[in-house]
């Protein structure tokens, strides 16, 4: 098999690309080749669609596509396998009736493309495959939008046709657009299924007896465990970006939805050394799993990973309960602790929080009690120079306020902010898609304020990681939002004429320093 090509994610070799056997995240170069079949073949599949009506089993097979080829979801080639054979019979499925043939889309074409044509049509992949994650979550709680499901179509079909960069550039925009409906649609579907999140503190101690580690993103793989777990004796944990679950007072009203285990999802390696429990993966982010744990990771919906166990779409989680019992947990209460020691962390101040105190708000800020918000977002990683959002958090004044999202808050979400007149100075909305509530509440200021999001006392200092962060930048973009900080380092995909677009149109701005870029912000 030869050398890889991929440059998705933030942790990219040199930040150029991981062009070897193997990518950085452990991804080996027939994994990359079956990714990228699979991507060829949902562009074909897009191409078919363009004269023949796509069912509902047409979007699904694109959401599933999509959503496997992000970062740390799928390392199994069997898996990737079965979904090309999916999306090749979906595809025969649209044309049986016809004498129009499709072929896959080659996807070295895209990688050999010009640099400025190559980095806006990867804009779109990358967008579309953060964006096919939320679809996914909003469809297995029975929503979806044709809005949506449509600009997938169109989005696939761009990668293989000979269009210029304003055509590109304009679907690069279209592409955040249609994500801000896509991310309304997962936020009604979490918030109408399991209800309005309320603010909820959360230990990261874990009781002694057996319990379940649940990783990922997905509200219904942990409802439906919860529900199987009822009366077993066995608790259940949250685990990276599961943690804002506790906030939905439908999750939160199962007593035996304990806490949250370990920190970051990049600490995983260390944190599951020795775990006598089970981790249940629902979507991203897994890493290279080791020997010492492997017995104990069980997989589930997109997500797939060599040797380990599936749980397929029938959700019968008996076999994890199982491992669990097996297994016996811990034999005593175990305190487990944050980054920075603290042994509590707060999350569920999404927009029906914020925006419920929002005249105290107001009148915080009318009175000078509050001087700025600053929300600090986006996914995490393992390089060191990600401390900068742990700093930056930590220098920020005490008159102003932190929002954070997504996976990047567990950098310094055990630190205790204190508090501005009973307003908590830390508030977490949530998971990566909640970027949702942020845009709520800043639209709901700019009201308030009779002025214009950009010009309100509020900047966005964004990490990224994976191509969900993708999505959420380029609907922070469509909405002209500007002056947003972004790190750790530039996407390797802008290349440095599209980059001097988002420079000049929207002031993208790298992050340098925290006392540098503070100075900038506040003057
Ligand atoms: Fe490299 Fe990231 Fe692609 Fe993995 S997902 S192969 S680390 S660019």
């Amino acid at each position: 098999m030869s050398n890889m090509f991929c440059f998705q994610c933030e942790q990219t070799a040199g930040s150029k690309g991981c062009t070897g056997k193997a990518g950085v995240c452990g991804k080996q170069a027939d994994t990359a080749h079956f990714q990228d079949n699979l991507t060829g073949a949902l562009i074909g599949l897009a191409c078919a669609v363009k004269n023949h009506q796509p069912t509902d089993a047409t979007h699904r097979a694109i959401l599933e596509g999509l959503f496997t080829t992000i970062t740390n979801v799928n390392f199994d080639d069997e898996a990737i396998h079965r979904q090309i054979e999916n999306v090749h019979h979906e595809t025969s499925a649209l044309l049986s009736n016809s004498s129009d043939s499709i072929e896959d889309y080659d996807m070295t074409k895209l990688w050999s493309e010009n640099e400025d044509v190559r980095s806006l049509k990867s804009l779109i992949l990358f967008g579309m495959r953060g964006m096919a994650a939320y679809a996914y979550h909003a469809l297995l709680l029975g929503y979806t939008s044709e809005e949506v499901n449509d600009f997938f179509y169109k989005g696939l079909s761009a990668i293989s046709e000979n269009l210029d960069a304003a055509t590109l550039l304009s679907i690069v925009m279209e592409t955040g657009k249609v994500n801000l409906t896509c991310m309304e649609l997962l936020d009604k579907a979490n918030t109408e299924t399991y209800g309005t999140p309320v603010p909820t503190t959360v230990p990261l101690s874990i009781e002694k007896g057996p319990f379940i580690v649940v990783s990922g993103h997905d509200l219904h793989d942990l409802y439906m465990l919860l529900e199987q777990t009822k009366d077993k004796g066995v608790n259940i944990y949250t685990h990276g970006e599961m943690l804002p679950a506790h906030a939905y007072p439908k999750l939160k009203s199962y007593p035996h939805l304990k806490g949250n285990f370990g920190t970051a999802w990049q600490n995983q390696q260390k944190e599951f050394i020795d775990i006598p429990a089970p981790v249940l993966f629902t979507t991203n982010c897994i890493m290279p799993v080791k020997d010492n744990y492997r017995d104990r990771i069980f997989t589930t919906a997109v997500v797939a990973y060599p040797d380990m166990v599936h749980i397929d779409e029938n959700k019968d989680f008996s076999s994890v309960i199982k491992k669990a019992l097996e297994l016996g947990g811990y034999p005593e209460n175990h305190q487990m602790t944050g980054i920075n020691g603290g042994t509590t962390v707060k999350t569920g101040f999404g927009h029906g929080t914020v925006l419920s105190v929002a005249d105290k708000v107001i009148e915080e800020v009318k009175a000078g009690n509050i001087r700025h918000f600053f929300l600090i977002g986006g996914c995490d990683g393992a390089k060191p120079g990600r401390n900068y959002y742990t700093e930056f958090a930590q220098k920020t004044p005490k008159d102003s306020i932190i929002l954070t999202l997504a996976c990047g808050k567990y950098r310094f979400n055990d630190i205790d902010f204190g508090e501005i007149n009973g307003l908590p100075r830390l508030m977490d909305m949530g998971q990566c898609n909640d970027a949702y509530s942020a845009i709520k509440v800043a639209i709901a200021l700019s009201e308030a304020f009779g002025c214009g999001v950009n010009e309100l006392p509020l900047s966005m200092i964004l990490s990224w990681y994976e191509q969900k962060a993708v999505c959420i930048l380029l609907t922070l973009l469509y909405l002209g939002i500007k002056n947003i900080y972004i790190g750790p380092t530039l996407p390797a995909f802008i290349s440095p004429s599209v980059l001097n677009i988002l420079v000049e149109k929207f002031a993208l701005t790298p992050i340098s320093t925290p006392d540098d870029d503070l100075k900038k912000i506040l003057g």
